[in-house]
């Protein structure tokens, strides 16, 4: 059978969660025949963990996972990507956190997925990004998703669409959605930092605690530290 959806799977909270929710769609069931997940590698500190969650949450669901390489990107102007300095620490809307933004990301990203999907006859790409309480990153803003999807109708003569869901979701309602669909979370990357153990200071790390704070919930992953500074 052929998948008739894709999802972009980075390994991190968002695209778990989304993978997850799907897989309780009706619609898609069972998600392991409906679903292609893809996977890019591409030159950040935490990448290499976001794709071993990225395989343990395929093999999770049981869907297929494609995994690309995209050497030239870890050459880019970023915090984030391992050539790039100290990542920042202390909440997202820090003006710091701008340091983090990788040049392009989601527009490469969703170029290589809608060729994917135009070769694969896969109408449906599904990204899990949201622009939340924080407009630091361009290409997570509804505006970008919007002409993205405009753009990729036109290049595929309007077989593929792009949909991402979660785009005005806060992080609180994406890790409640998550958990009422029994996301694996332990298996799922967060931290920016190169630390095998997530850090708990990075804004990432810090957007992720309160999350889950704020649903009362336990977040299952290891920490260094677990406390919330003020924003
Ligand atoms: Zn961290």
């Amino acid at each position: 059978v052929k998948a008739n959806i894709m999802v972009s799977l980075s390994g991190g909270l968002d695209s778990a969660c989304l993978l997850g929710v799907l897989a309780n769609t009706p619609a898609f069931s069972p998600i392991s025949k409906s679903c292609l997940a893809v996977n890019f590698y591409y030159g950040s500190k935490h990448n290499l963990y976001e794709r071993r969650c990225a395989q343990q949450l395929s093999e999770h669901y049981g869907v297929t996972l494609r995994e690309i390489d995209l050497d030239f990107m870890r050459d880019l102007k970023s915090t984030l990507l391992k050539g790039g300095g100290e990542i920042p620490e202390g909440h997202y809307e820090a003006e710091t956190m701008r340091q983090t933004v990788v040049p392009g990301r989601n527009l490469v990203f969703l170029s290589i997925m809608s060729a994917i999907a135009e070769s694969e006859g896969i109408r449906t790409i599904y990204i899990g990004a949201h622009s939340g309480d924080h407009h630091i990153y361009p290409d997570c803003r509804p505006e970008f998703f919007a002409a993205a999807n405009g753009a990729i109708n036109r290049s595929t003569v309007g077989m593929v669409q792009v949909m991402a869901p979660m785009i005005l979701a806060k992080k609180k309602d994406i890790v409640l959605a998550g958990i009422k669909a029994k996301v694996p979370f332990a298996i799922t990357r967060t931290c920016y930092t190169d630390d095998p153990v997530a850090c708990g200071r990075c804004g990432s790390c810090q957007e992720r605690l309160e999350a889950f704070a704020l649903n009362n919930a336990n977040d299952p992953i290891e920490y260094e530290s677990r406390i919330l500074m003020p924003k």
